[in-house]
C-alpha cells in the first residue's frame, strides 16, 4: 500500500459556463416552456408510454413517438419533506414542507418524480397513494423538469 503523499493543496474555484443539449428529448422541454404541455413518448411496437419520455423503447430498441399527455395523473408513492438539501431539484421552487411524489400521468406507464404542493400542513390528509393530481406550470419556465409541479386535483 502506497503511503498518502503530503501534497500542498490550495483551495480554488472553477466556474464553467456551457450550453447543455437535451438532444432527442428537446421536444419535451420545448413543450414545457412554449406550450405548458407535458409530452410522453410511445413505443410504436409494444405501446408502452414513457413519461419522463425516452427517445427509444428500452424493451424493443425502436424509436418512440411523441404524444401529449393531459397533465393529470395519480400519486403512486409520496414522501413528506420537512427538510431538503439546498441543491435538491425542487428546493428552490417550493416552500417547506412539501410532498415529493411519484406521479403516473394518465396514459403513461412510467412515473415522474415531482413535488406536490398543498396549501397547508395537513399533507398526509391531502396527498397519499391514489390521490389525483394535476400539473401546474410555473410562470417563468426554463426548460427544466421543475417547470411544473402538481397540486391535488379537487374537481
Ligand atoms: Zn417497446
Amino acid at each position: 500500500m502506497t503511503p498518502m503523499a503530503d501534497y500542498f493543496e490550495l483551495p480554488d474555484e472553477l466556474h464553467v459556463y456551457y450550453r447543455f443539449s437535451y438532444g432527442g428529448l428537446s421536444p419535451f422541454f420545448r413543450a414545457l416552456v412554449e406550450e405548458e404541455k407535458i409530452l410522453g413518448s410511445r413505443c410504436p411496437q409494444c405501446g408502452k408510454v414513457y413519461c419522463p419520455p425516452r427517445t427509444h423503447c428500452g424493451a424493443c430498441y425502436v424509436d418512440t413517438q411523441w404524444l401529449p399527455l393531459s397533465g393529470k395523473g395519480t400519486v403512486i408513492a409520496a414522501v413528506y419533506c420537512y427538510w431538503t438539501p439546498a441543491d435538491w431539484p425542487v428546493r428552490p421552487y417550493v416552500d417547506l414542507p412539501y410532498v415529493y411524489a411519484l406521479v403516473r400521468l394518465d396514459g403513461a406507464d412510467t412515473c415522474l418524480n415531482s413535488a406536490v404542493v398543498v396549501d397547508d400542513m395537513r399533507l398526509n390528509e391531502k396527498v397519499r397513494q391514489g390521490t389525483r393530481v394535476r400539473a401546474v406550470f410555473r410562470e417563468r419556465r426554463e426548460g427544466k423538469i421543475t417547470d411544473f409541479y402538481f397540486v391535488p386535483d379537487e374537481e
